[in-house]
């Protein structure tokens, strides 16, 4: 698929179907702008050369909240359907992607493992999520109106690791969407040795880490990689990126009643946390109806950040952005399978 290459590489694709160098400039713009191949202005016979290669932009949903979130719904080349979350901050628009058709993390309190993973999306179908919200919106290659990414969607993203840092590069093309390293976040449930390789390969980005739980017992609770990596050996893996990139890490902490939500909860995490450059975002759970896990009171978060600030722990509660139009990550996507949106 022709979103999976570079500016220079599209340019000697097209120089290899008999076209002139400049012809590649034109297919890299139209494509980056998600124009469609009948809408672009390229001679015929380069856009019959090109059909098979050619990206097919379908959105099959849209949900816009009362807030302005918008939840898509993607159809990729195969037919698989994907989703973005394009979320609306003060200092500009986020677009939350996924990397994974499906996952298989397994996640208790996560819509998008239910169905395990299907298969992994390639640099360009992550990219692709971009392009299209982007269109979408009214943005375009210089008009861009999603300024910061978030890897928080359907999918493990370094458990597709070649792929999400294949995209990260594509992100940076001079006439591409341009979105910085430093204004993209990847959340990871924890896999230790890709952590510390991401350092290690010179990335820049925003380690957000699901903890989700104060201590290995209650982690391997609701997540099944609590079983293969400790969480002593995730923290260490995040002091390993911060003095290697000093970019401050995050943490993700989806409170569920009964479960991780404690008073003790808050002073071992706290414990654990202590002397080292992190923020915990508290997220209170989101409902998924095949899970059998409490949602927490409304307040509930608030308290619980609060026992994390008193402790010396920087905490916040994160805003839940388009409630209105169905919580949990990954719910879009299976309800369409199910026929049920
Ligand atoms: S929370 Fe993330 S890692 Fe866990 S099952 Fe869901 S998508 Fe996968």
């Amino acid at each position: 698929m022709l979103l999976d290459l570079s500016q220079n590489e599209i340019e000697e694709y097209v120089v290899s179907l008999g076209f002139p160098k400049f012809r590649g400039g034109q297919v890299y713009d139209a494509i980056i702008q998600g124009k469609l191949l009948d809408e672009t202005n390229l001679p015929r016979d380069l856009k019959s050369a090109m059909e098979e290669d050619y990206p097919h932009f379908e959105i099959v949903k849209k949900l816009v909240s009362k807030d302005g979130t918008i939840k898509y719904a993607f159809k990729m080349f195969d037919g698989e359907i994907i989703e973005s979350v394009f979320m609306q901050y003060k200092y500009g628009n986020t677009l939350c992607v996924s990397t994974q058709v499906g996952c298989r993390m397994g996640c208790k309190f996560c819509a998008s493992g239910l169905h395990g993973l299907k298969r992994n999306l390639s640099a360009g179908e992550i990219l692709s999520q971009i392009v299209m919200a982007n269109r979408d919106n009214g943005g375009n290659a210089k008009e861009r109106k999603i300024t910061n990414v978030v890897l928080m969607g359907s999918g493990e993203p370094l458990d597709n690791y070649d792929n999400v840092t294949k995209f990260f590069k594509l992100l940076e093309e001079k006439r591409g969407l341009l979105i910085s390293q430093r204004n993209i976040s990847l959340s990871t449930c924890g896999i230790v040795p890709n952590i510390k390789k991401l350092a290690d390969d010179g990335f820049q980005v925003t380690l957000t880490i699901s903890l989700h739980a104060p201590n290995d017992t209650i982690r391997k609770r609701t997540m099944p990689i609590a079983n293969k990596y400790s969480m002593a050996e995730i923290l260490d893996a995040c002091k390993y990126y911060f003095n290697k990139t000093g970019r401050r890490v995050a943490i993700e902490y989806t409170l569920i009643k009964d479960v991780n939500d404690s008073e003790e909860c808050a002073k071992e995490l706290a414990e654990k946390l202590r002397g080292f450059s992190v923020h915990v975002n508290v997220i209170p759970l989101n409902y998924v109806k095949e899970r059998d896990l409490k949602q927490p009171n409304s307040k509930d978060a608030y308290v619980f950040a609060g026992k994390l600030e008193k402790l010396g722990i920087s905490a916040t509660v994160r805003r839940t952005l388009g409630s209105d139009i169905g919580g949990a990550c990954g719910q879009l996507r299976n309800s369409l399978m199910e026929g049920e949106v």
